[in-house]
């Protein structure tokens, strides 16, 4: 499969000179399957551009969310396949005890936040509630499996597989929260979705100082990113839904560190919006 990285920011659209070649655009990211699958993880700010180039003829689009928080859903009314008669569309987020994802997403979509409701999209709109693991769903090729993860709210992490490659998708993702060290491998959050992963895309909001300010706010620094990728054995790291203050200078930076840090099992790639991997 091809990803390809929409939009790489967390939290806020950061747009800007600083900010131009990590890019500003909130998570989005593209996953096309050999047989012409498309998945689009994630609804922020990115998916805007991504859908001006999702015309009629590539059939049925499906849009997996990690969870409502608005960076990850913001984009979503800007999303041109949602605009086109007749165009399947399928939008796939995390179960809620409360309230059905049509329900919550319609919170968004809808005055006096958005002038346009849901049910007056003209395209074919199907929601789901993602089933949990350890079910699984198929999507052309894709088989795709969601778990609960580690952030406020109700959360899950992707692990999208096909011909023996495997991508997993944790954008915001706390594992440590407040630990020392990360516990047995059992109790790791996400440690599933991540085992021994080819790509693993994965929060990295903060540097190792900022963190003890925003233990429980549901993102990594990035040495404990470095410590989940190790432990879960996944060959390739992305370094992803990175805080809207750190300007394009000081993401290489901790890129950087992070390379130099202990010799790393893994490569680490930094999530930069318009890159492309093969997986
Ligand atoms: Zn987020
Ligand atoms: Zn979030």
């Amino acid at each position: 499969m091809r990803v390809t990285l929409w939009g790489t920011r967390g939290s806020l659209a950061t747009p800007g000179p600083e900010t131009v070649r990590y890019g500003g655009n909130t998570s989005c990211v593209e996953v096309r399957g050999a047989d012409g699958t498309i998945l689009v993880l994630d609804a922020g700010t990115g998916i805007r551009r991504l859908g001006g180039r999702l015309g009629p003829e590539v059939g049925r689009v499906n849009v997996l969310l990690t969870h409502l928080h608005m960076d990850h859903i913001q984009g979503l009314g800007f999303f041109r396949p949602l605009d086109q008669p007749g165009q399947e569309v399928h939008i796939w987020g995390p179960p809620s005890t409360t309230l059905d994802l049509r329900a919550r997403v319609s919170r968004y979509l809808s005055p006096p936040l958005f002038p346009v409701r849901l049910r007056e999209l003209p395209c074919r709109l199907t929601l789901h509630d993602v089933p949990l693991e350890p079910e699984q769903i198929r999507i052309g090729e894709l088989r795709i499996c969601a778990a609960l993860v580690c952030h406020p709210g109700p959360t899950v992490g992707y692990r999208i597989s096909e011909d023996g490659a495997t991508l997993a998708y944790i954008p915001d993702h706390e594992p440590l929260l407040g630990a020392s060290r990360l516990p047995s491998s059992d109790w790791i959050s996400g440690f599933d979705l991540a085992a021994r992963a080819d790509l693993l895309i994965h929060d990295s909001q903060y540097s190792a100082g900022q963190y003890p300010k925003h233990v429980g706010w549901g993102h990594s620094a990035i040495p404990h990113v470095l410590e989940f990728t190790a432990r879960t054995g996944a060959k390739r790291l992305v370094t992803f839904h990175h805080d809207p203050r750190h300007d394009d200078a000081a993401l290489d930076r901790l890129v950087d560190e992070a390379r130099s840090a202990a010799a790393l099992p893994f490569e680490i790639l930094p999530g930069v919006e318009g890159a492309s991997f093969e997986c």
